[in-house]
């Protein structure tokens, strides 16, 4: 197996070679080729399986497909329980995404807003806490009308965390026609429920 199989543009290949992956997990060799096709996507992982990758690759693809400039508008949402995840997930979007000119943001509590909310604006990502979002979407610094793609990682675990009535608010206020990505490292009811709700006819992978 190798990064080839997915005829990314040069510039996402460069970004997997600036990060020093030679070849795919095998979360990334499921999640990726149904993430090409605009599917929605169930994917039931564990952090530390290459996961992040395996979503950020193929958005950022479909990003350079798109009419996309570089800065904004934030075209994908990355929800994610804490702000070590957040920032994980946001670093790899940057590394992955550094020969691509792809930005991304950081949104999470418990520092000073303004720089996330500078930030947000340049980017065409964001990866954030739910409270926070909710929060600058809020006060009106931060839009989100031209989201298409909706991740939500680690949902259990945001579920876990009370997050689900923040994230519905957070959900009414995106465009309808988007595409949506849930991973989570377990499947209890309440996960199989929101799936249920958000996700059309999903491709479901697991490792
Ligand atoms: P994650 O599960 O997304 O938290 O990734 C766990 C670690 O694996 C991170 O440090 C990634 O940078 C790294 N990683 C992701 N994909 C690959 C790959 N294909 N080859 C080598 N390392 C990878």
């Amino acid at each position: 197996m190798s990064f080839k199989q997915f005829s990314f543009d040069r510039r996402i290949m460069a970004g997997i070679h600036a990060c020093g992956y030679e070849t795919p997990t095998p979360i990334q060799t499921k999640a990726i080729p149904e993430v090409l096709k605009g599917r929605d996507v169930m994917g039931l992982a564990q952090t530390g399986t290459g996961k992040t990758a395996a979503f950020a690759l193929p958005i950022m693809q479909r990003l350079l497909e798109k009419k996309f400039s570089g800065q904004g508008p934030i075209r994908v949402l990355v929800l994610a329980p804490t702000r070590e995840l957040a920032l994980q997930i946001h670093e790899n979007f940057m590394e992955l995404g550094v020969e691509a000119g792809i930005r991304s943001a950081a949104v999470f509590g418990g520092v000073g807003a303004m720089p996330q909310i500078q930030a947000a604006r340049r980017s065409s990502v964001i990866v954030a806490c739910p409270g926070r979002l909710l929060d600058l979407m809020n006060q009106g610094v931060i839009k989100l009308d031209k989201v298409d793609t909706l991740v939500l990682d680690e949902a259990d675990r945001m579920l876990d965390m009370g997050f689900l009535p923040d994230i519905r608010k957070i959900m009414s206020k995106l465009p309808q026609r988007r595409q949506n990505l849930l991973f989570s490292a377990t499947m209890p009811d309440d996960i199989r429920d929101l799936a249920d709700k958000i996700l059309y006819r999903p491709a479901t992978v697991q490792v």
